[in-house]
């Protein structure tokens, strides 16, 4: 049996045989154009290109027709580089100029954009370098006549393994054929790994050298809630994922009969139980699994791959789409984060040592007016359709909050005079995801209307562990004491100024991490839409007074173990819990 340690990329267990796939970019042949000859290779590499167009605009309007058209514009970092002059005119000039072959033109031309790009460490250009490589297979493919490389038959459900994948392998993967995908590289942010979260298929990523420990045909189970991989799993291991992978495919069958039942505890304390969302295409499938609104919605989908900002009518229809989902329940926008592990390419940051400690979250909005304004004015004129909320991530002091809150006020003052409605009572929160906002708490919550603890970065920063690195992986623990006490102290602040406090980062849909939040007497969670029916069966089945006991227990804990352990104590262990490594 054989473990990887890996990143989530997206959720569920898949269960089947691994099928290896070995696809690198063609070597392309030596050699030089004949005197006169430049003229037809630029017309083959004309027609290549119409070639790679056309089949990246089928693929795009097929996945516009299956999931809609904000997965679909995922194709579209890849269409503008066809009509990118570094790309076309670099290409044929080093055919016209140094008579190179079609082939080798576009290739070096390739090497060196994909040099230039590398150069930095910002992972989202890391991420769009997979696009520039899924392009250069496409294009050289069809210049040596090589035929497509991610063709392969199956019959039964496959695991596949493979060095990293490219968005259009996934756009045209057989969802009942794939059970999963599993690579040694890749970040939950490249657009193969979005599209698989989109149609459902179970991934992991950032698993290391997999590629060379596994063969063909062996069995795996990959875990795209923990991007853990057991490859050739022992019975014991094989029957807890089956058990599982049942468990949850269960909840599809009845999952309407859960969505119509309360997310309220045995001792009927009501809680709101609501979804994150990466894409607004996610909301329907939110609302179907029983979201009672939307606690976090990501708006970087609408800078991800675009060479430009993004506009307020689209912003808009966006924002009012999730809205009209969800009548009557909290829809919380959240302000564009930028920087850290989300770059955008129109914005031309300069490389930074550390990223995450860098331009990022509310200061770059706060930095770039052009492109706060229309998101605020967007987000403003949502409020009309629905109870949407405002809120702003990486925020660490009260001038922040009250420099957001200028720009919102001079946002509303733009649109009363234009004569478009919006609700002039709107409420605007704060994330919670540094030590400093969480030490300073009760100042932030004179000026906001609402916390929502985001622990992903919490955790991040309160224990100096990228979240984003899979080798430290293990010391990402929000469990650690110094997390507990943070998150205590914000709920307690957050109760007292009479405001509500969520909690949005993914240890909420961690069943022992929900309980400890309950104990906490944080009232609303904001989980990844997968898990919703799992976590409101587990607060369908506890009482508060025996949570908010072992989230007292925990918060004597001097240890993440004994954390745990006195969670697990007092409320008389978890079902399934005693064998999942990440609870
Ligand atoms: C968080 O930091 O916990 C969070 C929810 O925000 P994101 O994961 O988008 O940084
Ligand atoms: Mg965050």
């Amino acid at each position: 049996m054989i473990i990887a340690e890996g990143s989530p990329a997206s959720e569920g267990i898949g269960i089947g045989l691994i099928k290896r796939l070995h696809w690198r970019v063609p070597k392309v042949p030596p050699g030089v154009v004949e005197e006169g000859g430049a003229q037809g290779e630029v017309l083959r590499f004309d027609e290549a290109l119409s070639h790679a167009r056309e089949r990246l605009v089928a693929l795009k309007e097929d996945l516009e027709g299956r999931l809609g058209s904000v997965e679909a514009r995922i194709f579209d970092p890849q269409i503008l580089m066809l009509d990118d002059p570094q790309v076309v005119e670099g290409t044929r000039d080093y055919i016209s100029n140094h008579r190179m072959t079609a082939a080798r033109a576009f290739d070096w031309r390739m090497l060196e954009l994909k040099e230039r790009w590398a150069q930095t460490s910002h992972p989202m250009v890391l991420d769009r370098l997979n696009d520039l490589e899924d392009l250069k297979v496409r294009v050289l493919n069809r210049l040596l006549g090589i035929p497509d490389p991610w063709a392969f038959e199956t019959s039964d459900p496959v695991v596949v393994v493979a060095r990293d994948l490219t968005p259009s392998f996934v756009a045209r993967v057989d969802p009942a054929l794939v059970a999963a995908l599993a690579t040694d590289e890749g970040t939950r942010t490249a657009h193969w790994a979005i599209l698989a979260r989109s149609l459902q298929i179970p991934a992991a990523v950032g698993l290391g050298s997999l590629t060379q420990r596994c063969q063909e045909g062996q069995p795996a189970i990959v875990d795209g809630r923990t991007g853990r991989v057991v490859v050739d799993p022992d019975e014991n291991e094989r029957q807890r994922y089956e058990r599982r992978r049942t468990t949850i495919l269960g909840w599809a069958d009845s999952i309407h009969e859960i969505a119509l039942q309360e997310a309220v505890t045995v001792d009927r304390q009501s809680i709101a139980l609501r979804a994150n969302l990466d894409l607004p295409g996610e909301a329907e499938r939110a609302r179907l699994y029983g979201a009672e609104g939307v606690g976090l919605l990501r708006t970087e989908f609408l800078v991800v791959g675009r060479n430009k900002m993004p506009g307020e009518e689209e912003q808009y229809e966006a924002y009012k789409r999730v809205a009209q989902t969800f009548p009557g329940q909290a829809v919380i926008i959240r302000t564009f984060d930028l920087g850290g592990d989300k770059f955008p390419m129109f914005l031309h940051m300069a490389a930074e040592q550390n990223p995450f400690l860098g331009w990022r979250g509310v200061r770059v909005c706060l930095d770039q007016p052009e492109l706060f304004m229309p998101q605020l004015r967007a987000c403003l004129r949502a409020t009309a359709h629905g109870d949407v909320r405002i809120m702003v991530p990486l925020v660490n002091t009260v001038e922040e909050i009250q420099a957001v809150r200028e720009l919102l006020n001079a946002a509303a003052d733009q649109l009363r005079a234009e004569g478009k409605p919006f609700n002039r009572g709107v409420k605007l929160g704060t994330m919670i995801e540094t030590p400093a906002a969480a030490l300073k708490a009760t100042e932030l919550a004179q000026h906001v209307d609402f916390f929502s603890i985001g622990t992903n970065d919490l955790v991040q920063y309160t224990l100096a562990v990228d979240r984003t690195n899979t080798r430290l992986a293990k010391l990402f623990d929000p469990f650690h004491p110094a997390v507990l006490r943070q998150i205590s102290l914000v709920a307690r602040a957050g109760r007292s100024a009479g405001l509500e406090v969520s909690v949005c980062g993914e240890f909420a849909s961690k069943p022992l991490g929900a309980v400890l939040l309950l104990g906490l007497d944080i009232l609303a969670l904001s989980v990844a839409w997968p898990s919703l029916p799992e976590i409101k069966k587990l607060i369908r089945g506890l009482r508060i007074e025996d949570v908010r006991r072992a989230a007292s227990d925990a918060l004597h804990a001097s240890s993440s173990q004994g954390v745990k352990a006195a969670l697990i104590d007092a409320i008389g262990g978890l079902p399934d819990l005693a064998h999942n490594s990440q609870h």
